[in-house]
C-alpha cells in the first residue's frame, strides 16, 4: 500500500510514536502546530473519516480520548482542539484518516474553530437548512 501513514504503522518509515492499542496508531506530527502536536491514525486504511463504519468511529474516538486526556495531564495542560481535515477541501493532505490532537495554551494567540473558515453564507433560513439536512437521516 502506497500510503504514508500505513507505512508508519508498518515501521518503514519512522515516527515518533506516542500510544498504540490493537486498532489505532498516534504519534508525533513532523510540522507541529503546538508542542505535543499529536495525530491519531486508524491502523486499517480508509482515506476519509465519513467513509468509516460507526463501530470503528467508536473504537477511534475511544482511543483519542484517551491519548488527548494523556497528553493534557502529563504536560500539564488545561485543553486542547481535536479534529479532522475531511478531504481535501477542508485541508487534508495524507489520505488516510488521522484525528489531530493540538494542545493548548494560554499566550499561544490561536483560535478556534471559527478560525478555519469565515463564509457562513445567508443565515435568515436556518430552519428551512436544517430541514434539508434532516432529510439526509
Ligand atoms: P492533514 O493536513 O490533516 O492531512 O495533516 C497531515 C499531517 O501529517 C500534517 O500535520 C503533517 O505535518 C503530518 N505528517 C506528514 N508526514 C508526517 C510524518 N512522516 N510523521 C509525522 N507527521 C507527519
Ligand atoms: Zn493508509
Amino acid at each position: 500500500m502506497d500510503c504514508l501513514f500505513c507505512k508508519i504503522i508498518a515501521g518503514e518509515i519512522p515516527s515518533y510514536k506516542v500510544y498504540e492499542d490493537e486498532f489505532v496508531y498516534a504519534f508525533l506530527d513532523i510540522n507541529p502546530t503546538s508542542r505535543g502536536h499529536t495525530v491519531v491514525i486508524p491502523k486499517i486504511h480508509i482515506e476519509r473519516f465519513t467513509e468509516m463504519a460507526p463501530e470503528d468511529v467508536g473504537r477511534l474516538f475511544r482511543s483519542v480520548s484517551q491519548v488527548a486526556r494523556g497528553i493534557e495531564q502529563i504536560l500539564s495542560i488545561h485543553g486542547s482542539n481535536i479534529g479532522i481535515n475531511n478531504g481535501e477541501v477542508a485541508g487534508q493532505i495524507v489520505p488516510h484518516v488521522h484525528v489531530h490532537i493540538i494542545p493548548r495554551r494560554e499566550d499561544d494567540n490561536g483560535g478556534s474553530m471559527h478560525s478555519i473558515v469565515n463564509m457562513p453564507g445567508d443565515t435568515s433560513d436556518l430552519e428551512e437548512l436544517a430541514d434539508v439536512i434532516r432529510g439526509a437521516f
